[in-house]
């Protein structure tokens, strides 16, 4: 090749690096995933100073010969890529030897490679092969990157901080090692171990070592399948949920994708179960006929679409609904050091014996048979058939605690709940049903209310007005900027009912946008606060048995509408715990 000829090819290489190589998770990326077509069942990632000083990815699989070492760096060593369509097979990683190559010439690669024999021992600088040797022969492939973009600084700018850089590489690395529970991943940032996986195919053990040991006692498995898709998986308990929806995973035919609709769909299962600002951890694996997939490949993302799309989010919506409504899901107020075994816990169906020290980085040693769920759930066809027996068990009011929080007792413990957050929900399903009858009531009133208005206010009203008349209020214009309510719905209560006729018409004036199904959640939810008791209430002996009652009856006792608890438990272990009866003679 002539001298020139090289110089383009390095050229072109540092242009595609700055496309593909974005970041050190962007190497990982390119290096790992090398190593899983390598069919490598334990695969090491070194970092130094969060990648930026180095990245070592080692592994266990086939390794390279001497010239495929050398042609890895090429260029226009597609050999996974043989045509167009294999970028759209799921089944291909694809943007591979390109990649390889970019990397090197933005970088100082160190690559050891045998496929059993001889080895191969190649150095890279630049993108300029600066030795080929021979290696050892250990089976498998060793590769270094090291001073990534050391020769191009204007990229080596953009490079965010070592917190930054890390935290994508571990988020990189978790997703991996879900949708790959039968590689053993080991990932290291200057000798701290941030992951390792046993490589023993076991998904809920590869969630605990990533979430650690509270998060998978309060995980449960799903299954659900219709004759496209079968689903499998595991998702928290309502009442564990993160800020960031980064915690939803969904795996397709083993790769870790993308797709909003999906998240959408499992976070609206969980609606008043949870805080809506807040998401679950969720990790599903769906098989599908790849027929039935459109990927968008772009090397950095992995977004999905499905041709049977409504199918396949009514199978989750049901999936997700009917398991966590089926569950007592009253929170323990102590959540660690649970005693094992003979104490049945609340609400976990499957129980993880933990060992004291939390440290993720662990063996995990947990028998097989205790780890296994033992819930044999299979999906109801039909909404409809969901269980109505009474999830709350029975439970009698002791004594309210500054107006606020009723104590309650019960043969397994104590209670403690939120008079308002119950008052709440009791409402909100009162409030829902009443205004989902196929006809609305509704009452005249005796003293019709104006309501005066800014103009823009008014406007933004008069716009969208069918919207109280749905809600079977009776409502005239009244002069200037001016409505006359006369009637309104028979389920609203009359007291303060001017603030909230006001209230409902300010959901109205704010909301930019809205379907008729989210404005009359709004207003239920809106309306079960107003409407609850405040704090510093008093109540008869009468009332709390009563509120109690009211509640357990809820589809949803345990939450508020805005998904807060309304109850949680000090079971008797718990409570023998907090005044150390426990292991002591409790006569004393
Ligand atoms: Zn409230
Ligand atoms: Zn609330």
């Amino acid at each position: 090749m002539s001298v020139i000829k090289v110089m383009d090819e390095l050229l072109s290489n540092k242009i595609a690096a700055g496309e593909v190589v974005e970041r050190c998770a962007s190497v990982v990326k390119e290096l790992v995933e090398n190593s899983i077509d390598a069919s490598s069942t334990e695969i090491k990632v070194y970092l130094e100073d969060s990648g930026t000083k180095s990245i070592e990815v080692i592994d266990n699989g086939k390794g390279m010969d001497k010239d495929d070492a050398v042609l890895a760096f090429s260029r226009h060593a597609t050999s996974k890529i043989k045509d167009e369509d294999d970028l759209y097979r799921l089944d291909t990683l694809g943007f591979r030897g390109e990649a390889l190559a970019s990397i090197a010439s933005v970088s100082k690669v160190n690559l050891k490679t045998c496929e059993g024999d001889i080895g191969t021992h190649v150095i890279i600088n630049g993108g300029k092969i600066i030795e080929v040797s021979k290696g050892d022969s250990r089976k498998g492939t060793s590769i270094k990157v090291s001073e990534l973009f050391y020769n191009t600084p204007a990229r080596l700018k953009h490079m965010k901080s070592l917190y930054t850089e890390l935290s994508s590489i571990t988020d990189y690395m978790n997703k991996l090692a879900l949708s790959h529970p039968n590689i053993r991943f080991i990932l290291k940032n200057n000798d701290n171990v941030i992951l390792r996986t046993d490589g023993r195919g076991n998904l809920l053990k590869v969630i605990q070592s990533i979430y650690g040991n509270d998060v998978v006692r309060k995980m449960v498995s799903v299954h659900a399948e219709n004759d496209d898709y079968e689903i499998d998986g595991y998702i928290t308990l309502p009442e564990v949920h993160r800020s960031s929806r980064n915690n939803m995973v969904t795996i397709v035919n083993g790769r870790v994708v993308r797709n909003q609709d999906i998240n959408r769909t499992i976070n609206e299962a969980y609606h008043s179960y949870k805080p809506d600002n807040r998401y679950p951890i969720t990790v599903l694996n769906i098989s599908v006929d790849p027929s039935v997939i459109d990927v968008n490949i772009h090397p950095t993302k992995m977004d999905i679409k499905f041709s049977k799309m409504d199918s396949l989010l009514d199978l989750i919506r049901i999936m997700v609904i009917s398991k966590i409504s089926s569950k007592n899901l009253i929170p323990k107020a102590f959540l660690k050091e649970e005693k094992p075994k003979e104490e049945k816990p609340i609400y976990i169906e499957q129980y993880i014996k933990l060992d004291s020290n939390e440290s993720k980085v662990e063996e995990i040693d947990l028998p097989d048979e205790e780890i296994m769920i033992n819930d044999d759930f299979s999906i109801v066809s039909d909404e409809e058939e969901y269980k109505t027996e009474k999830l709350m068990p029975q439970m009698y009011p002791v004594g309210l605690v500054h107006g606020t929080y009723i104590i309650l007792e019960n043969e397994n413990g104590m209670y403690l709940m939120d008079l308002h957050a119950a008052k709440e929900r009791c409402n909100y399903e009162k409030f829902k049903y009443e205004m989902g009858k196929p006809i609305v009531a509704s009452t005249p009133m005796l003293f019709p209310i104006t309501i005066e208005l800014s103009n823009s206010d008014y406007i933004l009203l008069k716009k969208h007005l069918n919207l109280l008349t749905d809600l079977k209020f009776k409502v005239e214009e009244f002069g200037i900027n001016s409505i006359v309510v006369k009637e309104h719905p028979t389920w609203l209560p009359t007291k303060n009912l001017e603030d909230s006729i006001r209230t409902i018409i300010d959901v109205i004036i704010r909301e930019k946008e809205f379907s008729i199904e989210k404005f009359n959640e709004k207003v239920a939810t809106m309306m079960s606060c107003k409407h609850a008791v405040r704090a510093n209430t008093h109540l008869t002996q009468e009332d709390m048995e009563a509120l109690v009652e009211d509640l357990r009856k809820c589809k949803n006792p345990f939450n508020c509408p805005h998904g807060r608890p309304t109850t949680v438990f000090y079971s008797k272990y718990d409570l023998e715990k907090l005044f150390k009866r426990s292991g002591f003679d409790t006569k004393k």
